[in-house]
């Protein structure tokens, strides 16, 4: 095996930005308490899924057709639950969907990035972001936060100005840190970016989580902003895959033009339609995640280690004594799996139940002791 494939056979034409990659991979382990991926702990309510059930018998004589190819019911169902939410006047021109918002973000990718492009984003953030950028050719440019994880302004803006990349990436609430950045601070980053005639795309995967303004407000006076949401985490709806966007009718042009034909199955487009038809009740368990959150954040402060102030449904804490990676398996020795985000001295816990939660708090116990 030559040493420029990296352990790939030198048969396989795999391009090169590829050969030193690994596969993305939180692990799935069987018989522990998984507080590693972000998931919603909740079940969906039996009432909701016994309608999506009656919804999916429904739909099943027609699988022989291919899917609503352009989902506009669903992306209507989409629009409404924006507008009540955010008091925003959406529509279905507004919305693009897909197979979680990682789809979006690969789709995004393939219509504003590639090879010539570059794309930028503030780290320490979500890896899907620099994966995707790999894939699809795009030059990936590190910008930085603080020590509390905030993007510094006007430092930010003054990079983007300089750098002119034609996709920055703002996620908000932050993953792995929970930091929000302020309404102010996302219009002042999309001014910059508009300057340099890019996108501005802000991940808004833990919104519902956060009591800041969404950007999606900002969409209207400035349409190059492209706000990208998802049910998989505060909907309890991850197993289904339906990630979406929210933007300019330019921008649903172009991820038309982008999309595979028939890219979201009749199957996901039902079991959504029938989620957003229920969405207080899909919902119902925020608050508790929420109370959760500060509870078990207080109990960490209390341990004393540190976490890092969250607005969404995980906890990225330090203080402890070890190596990231120790500590990760002593919490796994003791059956609860939680997140090594590769940031040295922090590891990450999702919010589950308060019976999970009490778990993962006897454990920090034991092994803070
Ligand atoms: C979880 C997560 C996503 C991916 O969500 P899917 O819709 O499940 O693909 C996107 N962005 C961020 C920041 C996330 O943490």
């Amino acid at each position: 095996m030559s040493q420029e494939n990296q352990g790939w056979p030198a048969w396989l034409p795999l391009r090169n930005a590829l050969k030193g990659s690994t596969p993305y991979g939180a692990p799935q382990l069987d018989n522990v308490i998984a507080l590693n991926t972000n998931e919603n702990p909740n079940a969906i309510p039996p009432e909701v899924r016994d309608h999506m059930m009656d919804r999916i018998a429904a739909i099943s004589e027609s699988l022989n057709r291919y899917p609503d190819r352009d989902a506009v019911a669903l992306r209507e169902k989409l629009a409404k639950y924006i507008n009540d939410g955010e008091g925003t006047s959406f529509t279905v021109k507004n919305i693009w969907a897909a197979n979680g918002s990682n789809e979006i973000l690969q789709t995004l990718f393939l219509a504003f990035g590639g090879h010539g492009r570059t794309a930028l984003g503030f780290t320490p953030s979500y890896s899907v972001h620099p994966m995707i950028a790999n894939i699809t050719g795009t030059s990936w440019i590190v910008g930085s936060r603080n020590s509390d994880f905030g993007v510094e302004l006007p430092g930010a803006a003054i990079g983007i100005r300089e750098l002119s990349p034609s996709m920055v990436f703002l996620t908000t609430p932050n993953n792995p840190s929970g930091t929000p950045t302020s309404i102010r601070d996302i219009e002042e980053i999309a001014i910059a970016t508009g300057a340099v005639n890019g996108v501005l795309i802000v991940d808004e995967a833990y919104a519902e989580f956060s009591d800041t303004p969404s950007a999606v407000t900002l969409i209207r006076k400035y349409p190059h902003i492209i706000v990208s949401r998802t049910m998989s985490k505060a909907f309890a709806f991850a197993g289904v895959r339906l990630g979406y966007l929210v933007g300019h009718p330019a921008v649903i042009d172009a991820m038309l033009v982008t999309r595979l034909p028939y890219h979201l199955s009749a199957l996901t487009q039902a079991a959504a339609e029938v989620a957003l038809e229920h969405a207080d009740a899909m919902q119902s368990g925020l608050d508790e995640i929420k109370s959760e959150r500060e509870r078990v954040a207080a109990a960490i402060t209390l341990a004393g280690w540190k976490p890092v102030s969250s607005a969404a449904n995980f906890i990225l804490f330090t203080g402890f004594e070890g190596e990231s990676q120790e500590i990760w398996q002593r919490f796994l020795d003791h059956g609860v799996l939680i997140r090594d985000v590769g940031l040295k001295g922090y590891l990450r816990v999702t919010i589950g139940t308060p019976v999970e939660n009490d778990e993962f708090l006897a454990v920090m116990h034991t092994v803070a002791s």
